[in-house]
């Protein structure tokens, strides 16, 4: 007995056939699938995780804009493992293009490294007003003191779980420390403005564009217009269009099927393209899976990673029974908590948190959110 550790990206898996193609990490730049190589299994567990929702792109390009290619300013919140090194290579190339500088300022944008604009305060967006969103941007705040930090999100409430009695806490919280929060706007996509910025294309509810404008009378570089999504009751424009320029922007608008489950044939898939597993964590007979990629059946599971550390366990027990010729009614069942204790962190010694209906907040709430974090952290150093 022992263990094979292989680098690499799996690319397709048949479960019928019991086999898998993967490319190691030496031929992952190869484009041709047949640089891939192949490995047989007899039980398989899948736990690739999940990657960020995309914008919904709109039909047309607003007026007055261009097409914006991606670029390094966009930094997507998963695969969690690459968002750190992604907002370090920011990081590292705003503060290098400051360094250059004499006077903190930079004439003309081409001269930086990515599309940096104003040195001494970049513009920062946030799209998703989750708690990956909110920790995210106050750990930005954090990071880079003097941005203009805004959030974008689609619905009113914003924070743990979409709580109303978190989200007017964090919602204080965030103003507090100069956070522009745009809420039931939802963000159609990139373009670039006539001035050749890169911006953030978002469509708000009116009424609560009317109330951030109030807010934001002194948010500069803002420019709105009437929205497309029909009139209101009072005959106005039900939406308006927003444009946020940005330097970075960050999306976390939470987690999408990733691109390989496409490529598995023979299982049944949930909704939203999620692998559909029954309360042994089984997909097909000997296929498991776990973790973000994976939806209980009979469950509507939040993405979050306390529910994948406890699925873990029981599909590597599974395994095991199986393997020993165990039936199926001896296999563990996994029976999610009905409910957690939910901390954010914002990163200032201060923390917000939620449990059943209590929402609470206070340097007590960070302090146990960075013991349970560090702690859980340490255990993989
Ligand atoms: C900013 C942020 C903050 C969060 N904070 C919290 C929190 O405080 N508490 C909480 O409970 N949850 C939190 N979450 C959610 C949590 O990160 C996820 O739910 C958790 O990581 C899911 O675990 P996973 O193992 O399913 O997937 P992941 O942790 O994403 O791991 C998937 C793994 O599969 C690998 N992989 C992917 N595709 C392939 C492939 N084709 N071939 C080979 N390997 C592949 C990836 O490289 C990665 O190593 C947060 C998420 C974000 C984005």
């Amino acid at each position: 007995m022992g263990a094979l550790f292989i680098l690499g990206r799996v690319v397709a898996v048949d479960c019928e056939k019991k086999s898998l193609r993967y490319r190691s990490n030496s031929n992952l730049t190869a484009g041709d699938a047949n640089d891939s190589e192949t490995l047989s299994f007899d039980y398989l567990s899948i736990n690739v995780g999940s990657v960020t929702m995309p914008m919904r792109e709109p039909k047309s390009l607003p007026q007055g804009t261009t097409p914006l290619h991606p670029s390094d300013s966009i930094i997507y919140t998963r695969p969690v493992s690459q968002l750190v090194s992604h907002i370090s290579k920011f990081a590292s190339n705003w503060y290098s293009a400051a360094a250059a500088t004499t006077d903190g300022t930079i004439a003309t944008q081409h001269e930086l490294p990515t599309s940096l604009s104003c040195l001494s305060s970049p513009r920062i967006v946030v799209v998703g007003g989750g708690s990956a969103g909110v920790e995210l941007v106050a750990a930005l705040r954090r990071r880079f003191p003097s941005s203009e930090l805004s959030l974008l999100a689609s619905s009113e409430t914003i924070g743990i779980l979409h709580r109303d009695n978190v989200s007017e806490k964090v919602k204080k919280a965030l103003r507090q420390r100069q956070v522009s929060i745009y809420t039931q706007t939802v963000a159609l996509g990139q373009c670039q403005l006539v001035n050749g910025f890169p911006a953030i294309h978002g469509r708000q509810a009116r009424s609560a564009a009317y109330q951030e404008e109030k807010r934001q009378k002194k948010q500069k570089n803002n420019i709105t217009k009437e929205g497309e999504g029909g009139k209101g009751d009072n005959g106005e424009n039900a939406t308006v269009d927003i444009y946020l320029p940005f330097d970075l922007c960050v999306m976390a608008t939470g987690a999408a099927a990733p691109p390989l489950l496409q490529a598995i044939s023979g299982l049944t898939w949930a909704s939203h393209g999620f692998i559909q597993v029954d309360g042994t964590m089984q997909a097909a007979p000997g296929v498991f899976a776990a973790g973000d990629c994976a939806e209980v059946l009979d469950y509507h599971l939040p993405k979050a990673g306390v529910y994948a550390v406890r699925e873990a366990p029981i599909v590597a027990e599974n395994i095991m029974r199986i393997a020993e010729g165990q039936e199926k009614e001896k296999l563990l069942e996994y029976q999610p908590q009905r409910d957690f204790m939910a901390l954010l962190n914002l990163c200032d010694g201060v923390g917000i948190g939620t449990w059943k209906s209590l929402a609470f907040s206070g340097g007590w709430v960070w302090w146990l959110k960075n013991r349970i974090d560090s702690g859980f952290m340490q255990r993989f150093q």
